[in-house]
């Protein structure tokens, strides 16, 4: 297979990462358990101060970052004195005793740059339930806006096989996903993709730039080894670069192993950059508007009707009547007051809910209902006009 035939735009390839990086606002950053790991079975405290460094430097570029961190199952191992091996309930354990030791590495790691971090532990229906994916999204939105450091990592300890991602490539595809991420990082023992594999082919070719992800590019990542001590390989990692571009993110595959990584990609280090296919928010607006079956609806006055052609979140004091059964989450048709549905979106609460709060300021939901989730019923992220 020629270098030509699939990779695209020679010509910008050099400035294409560091292009990318200038230009996000949000970016997930996720660290395989072989960087966060050394040799010795401890945490690469030096290492982590210079990723520690590279964060605080992005933000203070103003870009809002997400980290999702392995390394829980292999501290938790050394710690516990457990064997390296397949066992789930080994890991579990493994995962339970490392998870705290990873926390405080980041804390130690950010310390220095006054950037609070706050541990989430995802489970894969926290993700792929829309109800519960909405919550951990609200939760991830607020630490955003109260300017910390979220830190992400699969509830390795609760998560059996079935119900598992099993590897934080994809977990951290579906965690950019939840804040509409515009570059999705993937840090690991590997630079990138390669025509071969560069260990046994001394012709292999790096890729740094592709444009979709083919069968062609799928049958390079085939026989990929894993990274070091962590579960992914090249496979998880274009399957999270898949999921990325088809929310219209893009996904950059380095290797970390240097100091300083992040600083190192945004001055053009080696790695490939996987295109994005659409925007965030036209991907997420046209599942909204295509692939969920509305589960009610809400009648609006003229007022609200308004607001929502000029851009605006549909409030519950807008909102005249409300129809049919719906969860928190749900997708619901919003209708104007001659009955015509001229919007879609998804509910941040369930109809009875809509139902007590309706015609009401935002002010009141908290006394009506007992608490407040948000002020609007349905939020403009969420919401497509039709
Ligand atoms: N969640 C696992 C851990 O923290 C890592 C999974 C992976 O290697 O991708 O140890």
């Amino acid at each position: 297979m020629t270098r030509s035939s699939i990779i695209s735009a020679p010509a910008a390839l050099a400035s294409a990462v560091p292009n990318a990086l200038a230009n996000a606002r949000r970016i997930t950053v996720k660290i395989g358990s072989s960087l966060i790991v050394g040799d010795d079975g401890g945490v690469r405290a030096d290492w982590l101060a210079s990723v520690g460094s590279d964060l605080a430097a992005l933000r203070g570029q103003g870009k809002q970052l997400l980290l999702v961190s392995s390394g829980a199952i292999a501290l938790g191992r050394r710690h516990l004195g457990l064997p390296v091996s397949a066992r789930l309930d080994h890991k579990q354990a493994a995962a339970a005793a490392g998870q705290s030791r990873l926390m405080q590495a980041w804390e130690r790691a950010l310390a220095p740059h006054a950037i609070p971090v706050a541990q989430l532990l995802l489970t894969l229906d926290d993700t792929e339930q829309r109800r519960r994916s909405l919550n951990a999204r609200a939760t991830l939105e607020t630490l955003l806006g109260v300017g910390a450091l979220p830190v992400i990592n699969e509830n390795d300890s609760v998560a059996t096989d079935e119900i598992r991602y099993g590897d934080n490539d994809r977990l951290s595809a579906r965690a950019a996903q939840l804040i509409h991420s515009d570059v999705l990082i993937l840090l690991s023992d590997v630079d990138g993709l390669f025509t071969a594999d560069p260990a046994r082919d001394p012709s292999a070719e790096h890729l740094p730039h592709i444009a979709a992800i083919t069968p062609q590019i799928e049958a390079l990542a085939g026989g990929a080894r894993a990274a070091g001590v962590g579960t992914g390989g090249m496979r998880t990692k274009l399957d999270a670069a898949a999921i990325a571009s088809g929310f219209g993110c893009a996904t950059i595959i380095a290797n970390g192993r240097e100091l300083h990584p992040l600083a190192r990609l945004a001055d053009g280090a080696r790695a490939t950059l996987v295109a994005p296919s659409g925007s965030p928010a036209s991907a997420y607006k046209a599942w909204i508007r295509g692939s969920l079956a509305p589960g009610g609806s809400v009648h609006i006055d003229a007022g609200a009707a308004r607001a929502l052609t000029a851009g605006k979140s549909l409030l519950p004091a807008g909102v005249t009547q409300v129809e049919g059964r719906f969860d928190q989450g749900s997708c619901i048709r919003i209708l104007d007051p001659a009955g015509t549905e001229i919007a879609r979106g998804i509910a941040a609460y369930s109809a009875v809910e809509a139902q007590a709060i309706q015609g009401r300021p935002s002010a009141d939901i908290a006394t009506r209902l007992g608490y407040s989730r948000c002020d609007e019923l349905i939020h403009r992220d969420d919401l497509v006009m039709l």
